[in-house]
């Protein structure tokens, strides 16, 4: 039951937006931004951002060689250097918005381990960089196999490696703290532990946004709403075009004397992995076990636990010994495309969508909400 204050204060806003991830949080950056008098507000079901946003790798990345060209077999060749220049546009407004040392950027570069099997994809790597060439004015990927033993990787599974001085490494906790705090002192509301389960139109052009909290249901009004709830969106619009994605991650405990420093992509971006300082976090698996992976469940299976720690031992660190400090999962959102879904949703005016990520959502996501956000703006005018 709320009271009349409450009613007065709390309920009413001109924008809503759902979902307090990276997008969520880059919309209304751009929204408040663009008006800084806006009545904005941002509901998050967790205590703290529960997606993908503070899971991830923290790679601040494009695609890799393998990754781009099995991307060349199933998208045209326009689709696939406008991901990667949106993605690059994203890294360079995330770093703008928030300076480097808000987000825990590292120049570090990144580095594509190629394996026996994979040794034609050499022969494209010319032709990559030809293609990149008009968005980075600069050759992106070169060989630099004389790293291979300098960072301790087994020579009998490593048989290359494709380096990208492009790449950085981001501090994804420090980030989203940061783009959290830079919303709220310009005056954003922020409500966690809110889970919206249902939107309904309201009289005078406003949408009703219903919530659930620990302690009662609220009905939240506002003229607009962004829904940047990326995979979860299925769950208030089934027929959207989602597949949600499971991504574990493991991290070691320091390890004294670890050689590795950068950013690592395996098997078409499907294995990543990185320092954090002496640790190395190593993710991905996905590809083992499609099924069992598409899910919203948080969680992490033997399966793919077992697979990545015996990478680490065979081909990431094998003359070394290491401990497993953490395991957790994050959920991506795929679908018959790549591309993000940013466009009003038909069924309910003044209701926007800015979803589907994919495996770069980092990258993305900061020039997904300015798209949002504008997309928005352009409808009130
Ligand atoms: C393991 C892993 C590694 C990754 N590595 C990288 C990387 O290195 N580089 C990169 O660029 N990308 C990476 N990604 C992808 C990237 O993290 C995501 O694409 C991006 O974070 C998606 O952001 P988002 O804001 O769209 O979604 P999310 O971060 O999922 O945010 C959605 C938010 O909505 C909230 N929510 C859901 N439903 C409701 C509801 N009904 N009511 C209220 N709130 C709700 C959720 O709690 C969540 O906080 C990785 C992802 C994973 C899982």
């Amino acid at each position: 039951m709320l009271s009349f204050w409450e009613k007065n204060s709390f309920i009413t806003y001109d924008v809503i937006v759902i979902g307090g991830g990276i997008v969520g949080l880059s919309t209304a950056a751009a929204l408040i931004e663009q008006n800084p008098s806006k009545h904005i507000l941002v509901i998050e079901r967790g205590a703290l951002p529960t997606g993908a946003s503070t899971k991830n790798a923290g790679f601040a990345c494009f695609g890799s060689l393998t990754e781009l060209l099995a991307d060349l077999k199933t998208m045209t060749q326009e689709q696939v250097l406008s991901l990667v220049e949106m993605r690059w546009k994203g890294l360079l407004q995330l770093r703008q918005r928030l300076g480097d040392q808000h987000i825990g950027y590292e120049p570090a570069g990144g580095y594509e381990l190629i394996s026996q099997y994979q040794l034609s994809s050499l022969e494209h790597l010319e032709q990559i960089n030809h293609l990149l060439f008009e968005i980075f004015g600069q050759e992106v990927f070169s060989l630099k196999n004389d790293d291979i033993k300098g960072f301790g990787f087994a020579p009998e599974h490593v048989k290359a490696l494709v380096f990208n001085p492009l790449e950085g490494l981001i501090d994804t906790g420090l980030m989203m703290k940061n783009l959290w705090r830079y919303i709220t002192e310009r005056g954003v509301h922020v409500i966690t532990g809110c889970q919206v389960y249902q939107l309904s139109q309201q009289q005078g052009e406003m949408t009703g946004v219903h919530c659930r909290t620990l302690e009662q249901e609220i009905e939240f009004q506002a003229r607009q709403v962004a829904i940047c709830t990326n995979a979860f969106a299925i769950e208030l619009f089934p027929e959207l075009d989602i597949v949600p994605g499971r991504g574990q991650v493991l991290i070691t405990e320091p390890i004294e004397n670890l050689r590795l420093r950068g950013g690592f992509h395996m098997d078409q971006g499907y294995y990543y992995f990185r320092n954090v300082g002496k640790r190395v976090l190593f993710g991905g698996g996905r590809n083992e076990d499609f099924a069992g992976e598409t899910t919203l469940e948080f969680g992490v299976t033997p399966l793919i636990m077992n697979l990545l720690e015996e990478k680490l031992r065979t081909v990431i660190l094998p003359y070394t010994n290491f401990r497993i400090a953490m395991r957790w999962a994050g959920i991506m959102a795929f679908g018959s495309t790549k591309q993000p879904i940013v466009k009003p949703l038909s069924t309910l005016p003044g209701v926007y969508l800015g979803v589907r990520m994919g495996g770069m959502g980092v990258a993305i996501g900061s020039l997904i909400g300015e798209q949002l956000a504008t997309m928005m703006y352009q409808q009130t005018k």
